[in-house]
């Protein structure tokens, strides 16, 4: 297919400084998880999004000094020559698909607690650090800007020495010494380099010209900076600092890469902002620059890329997420493959992965972090000649994501699932409050299946165990999912709370199917949230909507604790907070009458009570495993059913993330057709290891240090 040619203006050649980016897609700098720890993962990773055809791939924020230590965070670091290696194989993999490859250097300041060097964190003024560490950051003095500057020389030309085309100064997000100089937060000096506007960038414009001076020639130097920190007057603005920093350097770099801070106001999810969401914010920049601009703002949608580039917001699409969800964006616009295109849904559990430091996981694309260790690519998969055909019971993310993968790699399937409606979960929870973008997970699955010739889809399809023996098809997976319970039992609560049952409990999957219908009673209804992502606070919102009093029960100290790793946290508990839900913190169930709960506090044991006409608790699921139970009590009928092999995926398994669901149904393709687990560690390894001697085994050649 050839490409709709109101697409063409994504793909003309834009330059940057001495270079040429071949098109105008171009992956932003993003956190993998992956790093210095895993440069094998990392380097494949970014190979790949150059094969799917951004122009232009960055790596990470790279620490370039051990006073920027950001363990355990994994994020790229360019310390000394010894970290040349990990990043000139990420340069090659890149520069091997045709791509420009990026690097963002970052002095981290106050940012980081130095747990790994032990060393002091360097900031504009005396401050304390905003790791979260008892740990403090020391007032620069003159040596030590002396130091930065020259640490920031040795970085791009080492950046450089590595393959890097493009240097960036980095900022942004709240995490750069750069943006800490610029800050009147963070910067009280009195000197040369703080007090006034042009004093706070005085540092910035020695850096940008030290190191236009040191790589200038060859490399292209990109800035990125936060223009808005959402903070109003106490922060810098699009319509003050942000816009002034700009002007005054103006034409300086080679480029602008402009966006929001901190981190959770630029990856914003899509419970709380649209795509584009940034626009208001940078869309001043090309007034003040003829340099060319890239923003961001999970643009998926080719005729969104093309309305911002005419409209002179940006001249090159960035991307994070949506390169992650869907590395092979730009080449299926190329060739004319818009339905093919896997949207991302703006969920961040990508970000949780860099969050909990561990390599990124992705809602949308289960490849994500498995290109090396795994061998896995996001559009090719294949399984060994003339596989056996496949019945997949069960067509919510994990059965759907099964059968796509496995008819995709020419295995005949069938897929049953016994509603009136593709998606299981997904659909059912993408018609609550902001989670209308998760419905892209079922839909580009369904797109996909329903053009495969071998794909036989049926909906209404209740399937009984007589169905399955009678089916005659050797390889059965069950992805029959979840339920909600509703007996109290999660993290807090072992063991079943008999006593909930003194008055009203309605469950989350009812609130979730028929909203605030599923509560009878006008009087208050208590959500217990011992599950700590986001469904707890989401009900809160669908009954609020219906008029009810809700009060927010949980044993942790805020609301949605985990969902701090998505970035979302704080926008969820204000969220209740306006919509004046009663938050109850810290609290476990300990009693029930028919209108009240008894509440332990889970610190002191302390009881209170509080008014419940219905409690919703969302505490944990239970497996929906009676097929699989009835499968099981037949084995001995499997094989002259004909049926070789019944797995469960998803959560019908094991209840989890939907990337979880995602995940597992990839791999039961991947794996399709080969023999089980044979004990070995299923994927390779990159971590360090120590070397057994030559002469005696089980020595160790680390005893020689
Ligand atoms: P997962 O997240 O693991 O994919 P879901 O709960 O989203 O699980 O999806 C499970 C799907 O399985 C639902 O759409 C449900 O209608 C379907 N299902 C459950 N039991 C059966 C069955 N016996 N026959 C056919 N479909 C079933
Ligand atoms: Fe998008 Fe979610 Fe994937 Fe991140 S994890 S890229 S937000 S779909």
């Amino acid at each position: 297919m050839k490409r709709d040619p109101r697409f063409d203006i994504l793909f003309e050649p834009v330059r940057i400084g001495p270079l040429t980016a071949r098109n105008r897609f171009y992956q932003v700098p993003h956190c993998s998880g992956m790093g210095y720890r895993y440069p094998n993962a990392e380097a494949h990773l970014r190979g790949i999004k150059a094969e799917g055809g951004w122009a232009v791939v960055s790596t990470q924020e790279a620490e370039i000094h051990p006073t920027s230590d950001l363990t355990p965070a994994n994020e790229a670091r360019l310390w000394d020559d010894g970290d040349l290696p990990t990043l000139a194989a990420v340069t090659e993999r890149i520069h091997a698909h045709g791509s420009l490859a990026a690097i963002q250097l970052v002095h981290n300041g106050l940012h980081v607690a130095n747990r790994f060097s032990r060393m002091i964190p360097l900031a504009p003024s005396n401050s304390v650090s905003d790791s979260l560490d008892p740990v403090q950051a020391r007032a620069m003095d003159k040596a030590d800007i002396i130091d930065m500057r020259r640490w920031y020389r040795e970085a791009a030309i080492r950046a450089r020495r590595a393959g890097f085309d493009i240097i960036y100064l980095y900022s942004g997000h709240d995490m750069s010494v750069l943006q800490h100089f610029l800050s009147k937060r963070h910067n009280h000096r009195s000197d040369e380099y703080g007090g006034s506007f042009e004093n706070r960038l005085r540092l910035f414009r020695e850096i940008l010209g030290d190191t236009k001076e040191a790589v200038g020639d060859t490399c292209a130097i990109a800035v990125r900076l936060a223009v808005d920190e959402l903070l109003g007057p106490a922060g810098i603005t699009s319509e003050g600092e942000g816009r002034d920093v700009i002007s005054a350097l103006a034409e300086e770099p080679d480029l602008w890469d402009v966006n929001l801070s901190n981190w959770s106001n630029d990856s914003q999810t899509a419970r709380f902002s649209e795509e584009g969401y940034q626009e208001p914010y940078i869309g001043f920049v090309k007034s003040v620059t003829t340099k060319p601009v890239i923003g961001v703002g999970r643009y998926t949608s080719p005729d969104s890329m093309v309305r911002v580039i005419r409209q002179g917001i940006m001249d090159f699409i960035g991307a994070a997420r949506p390169s992650i969800a869907d590395p092979f964006l730009p080449r299926k616009i190329e060739e004319g493959r818009i339905d093919d295109i896997r949207e991302c849904i703006g969920c961040n559990i990508c970000a949780s992965g860099d969050n909990t430091n561990t390599p990124m996981r992705c809602t949308q694309n289960p490849t994500i972090g498995e290109e090396w260790r795994k061998g896995w690519h996001p559009e090719r998969l294949s399984v060994k000649d003339r596989p056996e055909p496949a019945l997949i019971i069960g067509g919510g993310p994990a059965g759907l994501e099964a059968a796509r993968a496995l008819s995709q790699a020419g295995v005949d399937i069938v897929l049953a699932d016994s509603g009136d409606e593709w998606g299981g979960r997904i659909t059912r929870e993408s018609r609550l409050p902001g989670l209308a973008t998760w419905a892209r997970v079922r839909d580009w699955r369904v797109g996909q299946l329903q053009v495969r010739p071998n794909a036989q889809i049926y909906l209404q399809s209740p399937l009984t165990v007589d169905d399955v023996l009678q089916y005659g098809v050797p390889h059965i997976a069950l992805a029959t999912g979840s339920r909600w319970r509703c007996d109290g039992v999660g993290r807090t609560h072992r063991l079943p709370l008999a006593f909930l049952s003194e008055g009203k409990i309605v469950s989350p999957d009812a609130v979730i199917d028929e909203g605030g219908q599923a509560v009878t009673d006008d009087g208050p209804v208590v959500i217990y949230d011992d599950d700590s992502f986001y469904l707890g606070s989401v009900l809160a919102e669908v009954l609020v909507e219906a008029g009810r009093h809700v009060i927010f029960l949980t044993p942790e100290p805020q609301v949605s604790p985990w969902s701090n790793y998505t970035l979302e946290q704080s926008r969820i508990q204000k969220r209740l907070i306006d919509l004046g839900v009663q938050i109850i913190p810290s609290v476990g169930l300990a009693g029930r009458t028919r209108d009240s709960l008894t509440l332990s506090c889970v610190y002191s044991g302390k009881l209170s009570s509080i008014d419940c006409a219905t409690l919703v608790p969302v505490t944990a699921r239970l497996p929906n495993e009676d097929l699989w139970l009835a499968m099981k009590a037949r084995e001995c009928e499997w094989a002259d059913a004909g049926i070789k092999s019944v797995t469960r995926l998803g959560d019908c398994l094991a209840p989890g993330l939907i990337a979880s669901a995602v995940y597992s149904g990839h791999q039961y393709a991947q794996g399709y057709g080969t023999a089980p687990e044979d004990g070995r560690v299923p994927f390779k390894r990159e971590d360090i290891a120590m070397l057994y001697g030559n002469a005696t085994p089980g020595k160790l050649t680390a005893d020689l240090y």
